[in-house]
């Protein structure tokens, strides 16, 4: 039986739809989007809908953005020797808060995940290789997630890259900061001891 009427059931169910939304949240936002004032109910579809018409994959790395080119890629000041590549466009957020980075980025958009059906062609691994046919890029940093399928693209890359005679590097993996080796699993143990640096 439902319990809504139909506007507030079809809210509750696009809410649903959301990544990490259960239904009980879902509820609680579509009462919280009705006790909204018209002008600010209008406001959030707004968002929604430019943000969908106006954001597009950047021509160089393939970021989000709402130009041609993203930000990074226009800024000029950056090191043009360094490409780090990422599986997502939330990775590249999450690199720059670090203020360590200041080559430029590629966005693979994805990760190779035969299990899923994803293969190389699947993500933007070609654009990667045309953006290297120049000589400016000296090193490509593979930042993809330290999973199988993250490691799985890596190599791959690796692969590709190593005959163009680029240094491919990739991030080191250990223990988190604040982090207790005593609870460390052995993988990550494993990669942390392999990881190692001279002091
Ligand atoms: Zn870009």
């Amino acid at each position: 039986m439902n319990y809504y009427s139909a506007p507030i059931a079809r809210l509750i169910e696009e809410f649903s739809k959301l990544p990490g939304i259960g239904r009980k949240t879902a509820q609680r936002l579509a009462f919280y989007v009705i006790s909204l004032s018209e002008e600010d109910a209008v406001k959030l579809s707004r968002a929604i809908i430019e943000a969908k018409k106006s954001i597009r994959y950047c021509n160089i790395c393939t970021n989000l953005t709402d130009q041609d080119t993203c930000l990074i890629c226009r800024d000029k000041k950056r090191d043009q020797s360094v490409i780090c590549v990422v599986e997502d466009p939330r990775d590249v957020v999450a690199m720059e808060r670090t203020k360590e980075f200041k080559g430029f980025y590629h966005v693979l958009h994805g990760a190779i995940s035969p299990l899923d059906g994803i293969g190389p062609d699947d993500i933007r691994i070609k654009e990667l290789l045309v953006r290297l046919q120049g000589d400016n890029v000296k090193e490509v940093i593979l930042a993809t997630n330290p999973n199988i399928e993250g490691e799985a693209t890596a190599m791959y890359v690796t692969r590709l890259l190593k005959p163009l005679g680029i240094k491919v590097t990739r991030i080191a993996h250990g223990i988190p900061v604040g982090g207790d080796l005593e609870y460390a699993d052995e993988v990550t143990l494993a990669k942390a001891l392999e990881g190692r640096r001279e002091l």
